[in-house]
């Protein structure tokens, strides 16, 4: 049964109520909507906890899809957590500190791919760090130029907003993806593609802050070698 996504239309959302639908096999709690982002495109599942209005807490220590079409989100209760079951309501929490974190680090990433036009094999975000694989044949990317590059952007305080388009439309423009690795979803008839106004526009599903100012001061931290074609840049929070 299809979740509904809150973070899709709201990244800022920190809490909601839904309803049990259904357990998975290993335990996962499957809810009719959720502000849980799951597992996805190099940034990790949301932890956070489900409360029951009889104070019972569930504490989840990640969301995953449970299909291929990323329609569904599981939420991994911790060990000896109260059980839930199907009807049961409750109030849907997010780690907030640690989610904005993330926000912040995913849209500093989004600029990175922008200040470094090259295709991109990997990439991954964490709640301090991030990073993303380059296809680069040669070096020659300077720390400190792409710093200040990234810092420019940053200071624009440019807006970050999302639509929808086809399936259709994204084949007819194959330039948006800049990812080779990690195709946009597709077969949903519809791709959500994120804009940073006149800096970034490419499909993805990640949870984005608002206007770039609200990154901070963000460093490229390293960047490494990992075999002929590929480079490791490395950001971090300053
Ligand atoms: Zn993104």
């Amino acid at each position: 049964m299809p979740t509904d996504c809150l973070f899709r239309e709201d990244s800022y959302l920190q809490a909601c109520d839904a309803r049990v639908v259904a357990l998975t096999e290993q335990g996962g709690i499957v809810l009719d909507r959720t502000v849980f982002y799951a597992t996805s495109g190099g940034q990790p599942g949301d932890t956070g906890a489900l409360v029951a209005p009889d104070g019972r807490r569930v504490p989840v220590e990640t969301a995953v899809y449970t299909d291929q079409a990323k329609t569904e989100i599981a939420h991994v209760p911790a060990a000896g957590a109260p059980a839930l079951a199907p009807g049961d309501t409750v109030t849907v929490e997010i780690d907030w500190d640690r989610r904005y974190a993330r926000m912040r680090m995913h849209t500093a990433l989004h600029l990175l791919s922008a200040a470094l036009p090259f295709p991109v094999t990997g990439g991954s975000v964490g709640d301090a760090d991030g990073r993303l694989d380059f296809d680069i044949p040669e070096a020659g990317l300077d720390k400190d130029a792409i710093t200040a590059e990234l810092a420019r952007m940053v200071a624009q305080n440019a807006s970050v907003t999302s639509r929808w388009i086809s399936d259709a439309e994204l084949e007819a423009n194959p330039g948006l993806v800049k990812t080779m690795s990690v195709k946009p979803p597709m077969g949903n008839g519809r791709v959500r593609l994120i804009e940073i106004e006149g800096l970034d526009l490419q499909p993805c599903g990640g949870t984005h802050v608002r206007a770039t100012g609200e990154i901070g001061n963000v460093r490229v931290s390293a960047i490494e070698k990992k075999g002929k074609q590929n480079r490791r840049v490395r950001l971090a929070f300053a």
